[in-house]
């Protein structure tokens, strides 16, 4: 069998990929946390929401071009709000992660803050 380079995938299947990928942790969600899951988001801003100043872009997982996609659950509002990383502050995440399993750590404070702050404002967009 000959193995074969895919084409880089357009962005709107990235996109399609990582909304069904949003799905399936909202199911997750509403699985372990029951009715206090009303609702997903996803954040749509260009910049990283954990550095705030450079642009989402894919990470190298083993070779291949990924999106870090991560979620975290706003539970003032009961949102699941689904996000994209930079791949610096992806990779932070990433060795975090190895060292501490489960562990926050001040980036995720800053993604946190950043996301509610977003959140809060597409909904004032809403009613206006
Ligand atoms: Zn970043």
């Amino acid at each position: 069998m000959k193995s074969r380079r895919m084409p880089p995938k357009p962005a709107l299947d990235a996109e399609a990929e990582v909304l069904a990928l949003l799905d399936s942790l909202f199911t997750q969600a509403k699985a372990q946390f029951g009715t206090a899951v009303k609702g997903q988001w996803f954040y749509t801003g260009d910049l990283c929401p954990g550095c705030s100043f450079r642009p989402i872009d894919a990470m190298r997982v083993k070779g291949e071009q990924a999106l870090s996609m991560n979620a975290f659950m706003y539970r003032e509002r009961g949102v699941l709000i689904g996000y994209l990383l930079c791949s610096v502050c992806a990779n932070q995440i990433f060795k975090a992660a190895k060292k501490n399993p489960y562990q926050q750590i001040p980036l995720h404070d800053d993604i946190e803050r950043n996301l509610i702050a977003a959140y809060r404002k597409h909904l004032t967009s809403l009613d206006a």
